[in-house]
C-alpha cells in the first residue's frame, strides 16, 4: 500500500480516551487511510501485544512519499480550541504560527459573539473598528455579509481549520445597530429568520457574551427566542455569562441566567471560561453547584476553561450601554467630548462596571506613537501622564481610535496562582469539560494563552499534577468535535480527516510567559492538517490547508 504520508512507529492515542497503542498511521489525500502495523519490514515483531485496539491494515511493504519517524512520540488527533479570538488574526496572517505550533488543527472563532458576520459592508467596517481592541484590524474590504461569505475568507487561506459560531453581536448589529433595547416584535422576527438562515450555512453553534455590546443590550427573553431557533440545529449556545445589564436577566444574570436559558429554550448550553479565580481558588465544588443542579433538571451543559489566573480584554468592556450606543463613530465622538468624559469617569470611579481598572497592563496599541505603552502597567502609564487610571484609559482609547487591548496581572502569590491551575486540571478531569484558550493573538505583548495554552495543559500541568495523557487528549479532541458538530474530526481513525499532532509526552510544554509571551512551545515536532504538513520539525511550513468547517 502506498501513502502520501506514513507516520511510523509512534504511540497512537486516538482521542476517545482509550489507552495509547503502538501503531503506524497512513495518510492518503485529506484522510487517514490506515492505522496499524504498516511497516511491512518485520510485522511479527511489531504487532506482538502492541496493536490491540488499532485497525490492522495491509502489512505488506507500505511505502510513502514522506515517512515521519514518530518513534518515542505520541500521535494524536489535532487539538481543537473551542474559544479563539482569531477572527481577525487569521485574516491578517493565515500562517497563524501561534496556534498551529501548539498542535491546534481546528479553531472555533467568534466566541462571546464577538465577530463580524453576518454584516453588510458599512456595518462590517464600523464593527471592525469597534472590536479592534480584541480582533485587530483585518482587511476592510472583505465580504462578511453571511456565514457562507465569511467561510470563504478562511477556506484554504489558513494553516488550521476554522469553525465559527454565529455571533449574537453581529445578528443584533445587522437588525438594529448598536441600540440600547431588547429585541421584540418585527425586529425579533427578522433576527430569527437571520439566525435560521445563517445557522444553516455551517456553524459550530451560536455565541453570546453578556459583558460585551451589543449583546448585553439583550434581555433573557430575547435570548430564549433566539435559542429556540438554535435548538432546531441541535447545536449549543456558547455563552460568556452576563455582568452588564443584569436587571434585564433572569435570576440576576451570571451563571444562573445562562442555565435558565437552557431550561426555558431547551438549547444545549456551553459555558465559556468557567473556573475558579484568585478569589475562589480551591472551591471547585462550590462553583459547580449550579451546573450540577441544572443537569439534574435536564439541561445539557458543557464547559471550557484555560489554565491561567487572569484574563484579557478591551477597554470598552468597562463601560455601560449608554457609552456604547451607536458603535465606533458615536463612541469616538463621546471620547472627544470633555463634558461626557468628566461624567463617565466620575461615574466609573464611583461604580465600576467590572471591578476597578487598576492592576491591568496594555497588551497592544495600534499606533506607532503610543507603541511604547505595550507592556506598561496602567498605574504606571497614569502616573507618567499625571492623571487617574480611568482618565488615562479614556485618553488612550481616543488617541488610538479604540485600537488597544489589555490583560490582567497575575496574583503576586504563586501559591494562589498554582491553586487556580490545579483547579483547572480538576475541572478538566470531568467528562463535560474542554479547553478554550481565549487567545487574543494580536499586539506586542499578548496574554501568553495565545501561544502556550494547549502545551501548558497537555504537557506542563498534566505532568505536574499527574493526570492520564489519554484523558487530557480526549478533552481537547473528541469532546469538542462531538459537542460542536465537527464531523470526522477529533478522533484518529480510518476515514477521518488527517488532522494530527505528533508530540513528545515528556517534553511538550509551553514557553510563552507573561513577560515574554510570543514564544512558541516545544515538544511538538509535527502538525498535519487535512493530510498536509503544517509544522515540520517544529517549523511552520507555509502550507495553508485549513478548511472552513464543519
Ligand atoms: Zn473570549
Amino acid at each position: 500500500m502506498h501513502f502520501d504520508i506514513l507516520i511510523a512507529g509512534g504511540t497512537v492515542i486516538d482521542g476517545t480516551g482509550k489507552k495509547g497503542v503502538r501503531a503506524d498511521v497512513g495518510i492518503k489525500g485529506r484522510t487517514v487511510a490506515a492505522i496499524g502495523d504498516l511497516s511491512g519490514s518485520s510485522p511479527s515483531s511489531r504487532s506482538s501485544g502492541s496493536s490491540g485496539g488499532a485497525t490492522t491494515a495491509d502489512v505488506e511493504q507500505a511505502t510513502a512519499d514522506r515517512v515521519i519517524d514518530a518513534r518515542g512520540l505520541i500521535v494524536s488527533p489535532g487539538f481543537i480550541d473551542v474559544h479563539a479570538h482569531s477572527d481577525g488574526a487569521l485574516l491578517i496572517d493565515g500562517q497563524h504560527a501561534n496556534g498551529i505550533r501548539q498542535g491546534i488543527t481546528t479553531e472555533i472563532i467568534a466566541p462571546d459573539g464577538i465577530t463580524y458576520p453576518p454584516l453588510p459592508p458599512a456595518k462590517y467596517k464600523a464593527h471592525r473598528q469597534y472590536l479592534s481592541g480584541i480582533l485587530g484590524l483585518p482587511p476592510e474590504d472583505l465580504d462578511m455579509s453571511s456565514m457562507e461569505a465569511a467561510r470563504k475568507n478562511y477556506h484554504h487561506k489558513t494553516s488550521c481549520n476554522v469553525a465559527a459560531f454565529l455571533g449574537h453581536g453581529p445578528v443584533r448589529m445587522n437588525i438594529m445597530g448598536m441600540a440600547d433595547k431588547p429585541m421584540r416584535g418585527k425586529d425579533m422576527d427578522r433576527a430569527k429568520a437571520l439566525v435560521r438562515e445563517n445557522m444553516a450555512q455551517g456553524v459550530a453553534g451560536f455565541a453570546t457574551g453578556l459583558s460585551y455590546y451589543p449583546q448585553s443590550y439583550s434581555d433573557s427573553l430575547e435570548l430564549v427566542e433566539l435559542c429556540k431557533v438554535v435548538k432546531e440545529f441541535d447545536l449549543p449556545l456558547s455563552i460568556h455569562t452576563r455582568d452588564h445589564n443584569t436587571e434585564r436577566a433572569f435570576l440576576g444574570g451570571g451563571i444562573n441566567e445562562a442555565l435558565e436559558l437552557g431550561r426555558k429554550s431547551g438549547v444545549k448550553v456551553h459555558i465559556e471560561h468557567y473556573r475558579t479565580s484568585a478569589a475562589t481558588a480551591g472551591q471547585v465544588e462550590k462553583i459547580l453547584e449550579p451546573i450540577e443542579k441544572a443537569k439534574r433538571d435536564g439541561v445539557d451543559v458543557t464547559l471550557e476553561t484555560y489554565p491561567y489566573p487572569v484574563g484579557s480584554s478591551f477597554p470598552p468592556a468597562f463601560y455601560p450601554g449608554s457609552w456604547q450606543e451607536g458603535g465606533a463613530s458615536e463612541i469616538l465622538k463621546r471620547l472627544a467630548d470633555p463634558r461626557l468624559k468628566k461624567q463617565y469617569i466620575t461615574d466609573l470611579e464611583k461604580r465600576p462596571m467590572r471591578g476597578t481598572m487598576a492592576g491591568n497592563l496594555w497588551t497592544w496599541i495600534g499606533s506607532e506613537k503610543n507603541k511604547h505603552l505595550e507592556g506598561m502597567a496602567w498605574d504606571e502609564v497614569a502616573k507618567e501622564r499625571g492623571v487617574s487610571v480611568t482618565e488615562m484609559v479614556w485618553d488612550v482609547m481616543l488617541e488610538e481610535g479604540l485600537t488597544c487591548g489589555f490583560r490582567g496581572v497575575p496574583p503576586a502569590s504563586t501559591r494562589l496562582w498554582r491553586q487556580v491551575e490545579a483547579d483547572v486540571m480538576t475541572l478538566l478531569a470531568r467528562p463535560d469539560y474542554m479547553i478554550g484558550s481565549d487567545a487574543i493573538p494580536i499586539g506586542g505583548l499578548p496574554h501568553p494563552r495565545a501561544y502556550g495554552c494547549f502545551p501548558r495543559v497537555v504537557g506542563r500541568l498534566r505532568r505536574r499534577l499527574g493526570y492520564p495523557l489519554e484523558q487530557v487528549v480526549q478533552r481537547v479532541t473528541q469532546n469538542p468535535a462531538e459537542r460542536f458538530g465537527l464531523k470526522r474530526r477529533g478522533v484518529l481513525k480510518k476515514g477521518n480527516f488527517a488532522d494530527i499532532v505528533v508530540f513528545d509526552a515528556e517534553k511538550i510544554t509551553d514557553r510563552s510567559s507573561f513577560e515574554d509571551p510570543k514564544v512558541h512551545p516545544e515538544g511538538i515536532p509535527f502538525v498535519i492538517v487535512n493530510g498536509k504538513v503544517a509544522v515540520d520539525h517544529e517549523r511552520v511550513t507555509g502550507v495553508l490547508a485549513g478548511e472552513a468547517v464543519p
